[in-house]
């Protein structure tokens, strides 16, 4: 950056006219606001015995443009290899999600890596045929949610597990409903094939009224037939999830400095501040300055999930950190930086600021604010949640606000239920941009505060029009404000 010799005698608590007499013995000539180039500022710092220190302005959002845009030329990723996908697992409770996590691990980690003592760090890597998959070892779409409401897209692919004699569930649909607004590719489990009461047709013909539909049936969802339990169809599944990794063209690039997002962390009694980091692009390696979300420190040292120590790790690695100066939270985005002072400048800048607030603050759709947003042209798409009291109900509501025409703006239905809002509707509502709408029901405790948290606005009703009424309109800006 440049100065002017006024700016820089301001700086220094000196006279303009004795700065442009020092650049005259210096032998250049140069007026009150002669733009300085950087080679002349350090000169004239150097006669006063001051260091120069370069200002590194850095907002809040900075850290997110370091994740996808390196300012630097030699840190974008372009020598791009292929990088192993990386997978959740979602589900009903009870279909088995947590038995194949185990199955997974225990028939594929331990086969190839002869002495290791698995570690659960959040995430874990098995090799298939000579290819690498790294699991999410957190069952379930809170954590999958949660971390997408935060900004960050870790999840190539998702397996959906789905017992075969209990069929789709509310949660199955949450679930698919998760995947669908996050984008993610979805291959269907269908577990618990050794039980007698099987009926996998069954979870096909319901799966298909999801968007679902089965290759056999001229779809383009694969459905694999498993048992975790009795390791069954693990092979075949696995060879889906690389086959689905393959049509997307995961890549990545090994030779920069590393990036990736924070899958789980605590503070340990020994270790101080430890997080699991899930490299995304780069290398991490030991010794590394590092940003992580608000806080920041230097790599002291990282275990696989094998409990192994390890000098670096690659895209799609996930490896334990110690050494950050506080907890980040699961989410959170981590760039490695040049140098130890930048690293330094850059955290501190973070944790001085109220990161959180102002981001909910800024993005959360309201009814009251829709309008506004729909005229800086922010929003194209308004997305509901709809919950009810019965399933007819959810129908009707949703066919009505389908109906909803006001020019500009698509009314967005991404997930329907029965029964009460809960923290599943909150985070999928924080993370989608939507609003959630309660026909004669009400939020759950933890919904509340959840909502209170991520700043999302329920609606409540008890006549279906009235509902209608509002939403549009809010739409057309007259809605009028609640205090
Ligand atoms: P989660 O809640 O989805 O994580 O489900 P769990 O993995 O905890 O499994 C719930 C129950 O189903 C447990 O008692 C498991 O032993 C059982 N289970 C899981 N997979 C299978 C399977 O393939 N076959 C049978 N028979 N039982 C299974």
């Amino acid at each position: 950056e440049s100065l002017s010799v006024g700016e820089l005698a301001q700086k220094l608590g000196k006279e303009p006219s004795e700065i442009i007499k020092k650049l005259f013995m210096l032998g250049v000539m140069a007026t009150i606001n002669q733009e300085l180039d950087k080679d002349a500022i350090e000169l004239i710092c150097a006669e006063y015995g001051v260091e120069v220190e370069e200002e590194i302005r850095i907002d809040v959002t900075d850290l997110e443009i370091y994740f996808e845009d390196p300012d630097e030329e030699e840190q974008q990723p372009v020598n791009l290899e292929e990088r192993p996908p990386v997978v959740t697992i979602m589900g009903h409770v009870d279909h088995g999600k947590t038995t194949l996590l185990d199955s997974i691990r225990d028939t594929k980690v331990t086969q190839g890596e002869a002495g290791g003592i698995t570690q659960h760090i959040g995430a874990y890597q098995i090799k298939e045929k000579g290819k690498k998959i790294t699991f999410l070892d957190t069952p379930g779409h809170e954590a999958f949610t949660t971390m997408r409401a935060r900004g960050a897209k870790i999840t190539d692919l998702t397996i959906l597990v789905v017992a075969a004699d209990d069929g789709v569930m509310p949660q199955t649909i949450e679930a698919i409903n998760h995947a669908k607004a996050a984008e993610v590719p979805i291959i269907v489990a269908v577990n618990k094939m050794d039980k007698p009461t099987a009926n996998p047709d069954r979870v096909m013909q319901e799966l298909t009224e999801h968007g679902l539909v089965s290759e056999d049936w001229g779809g383009d969802t694969i459905f694999v037939p498993i048992s975790a339990l009795k390791g069954e169809g693990i092979d075949q599944l696995l060879e889906m999830v690389l086959l689905v990794a393959e049509v997307g063209e995961l890549k990545a690039d090994s030779s920069i400095r590393a990036r990736g997002t924070v899958i789980e962390a605590q503070l340990d009694k020994g270790k101080g501040s430890a997080a699991t980091l899930l490299v995304q692009n780069g290398t991490l390696h030991v010794g590394d300055p590092i940003v992580v979300g608000n806080t920041y420190g230097r790599v002291r040292a990282m275990v696989s999930d094998l409990g192994r120590r390890v000098k670096e790790a690659g895209p799609s690695t996930p490896v334990e950190i110690t050494g950050l100066s506080d907890v980040p939270q699961a989410g959170d985005r981590f760039v490695v930086f040049k140098d130890e002072k930048t690293a330094r400048q850059i955290g501190e800048a973070r944790a001085g600021e109220a990161l959180q607030e102002q981001r909910v603050e800024k993005t959360r759709v309201t009814l009251d604010n829709l309008f506004d947003q729909m005229k800086q042209g922010e929003m194209k798409e308004l997305n509901l949640i709809v919950k009810a009291d019965v399933q007819g109900a959810v129908e009707a509501m949703a066919a009505s606000l389908m109906k909803i025409e006001v020019e500009g703006v698509n009314v967005k239905i991404i997930h329907t239920g029965a029964g009460a809002i809960n923290e599943s509707d909150i985070s999928l509502a924080a993370a989608s941009n939507a609003i959630v709408i309660g026909f004669n029901v009400r939020p759950d405790t933890n919904a509340k505060r959840a909502a209170e948290a991520e700043g999302v606005d329920i609606r409540l009703h008890r006549v279906i029009y009235k509902v209608i009424e509002e939403i549009e309109s809010a739409m057309k800006g007259l809605l009028d404000p609640e205090y």
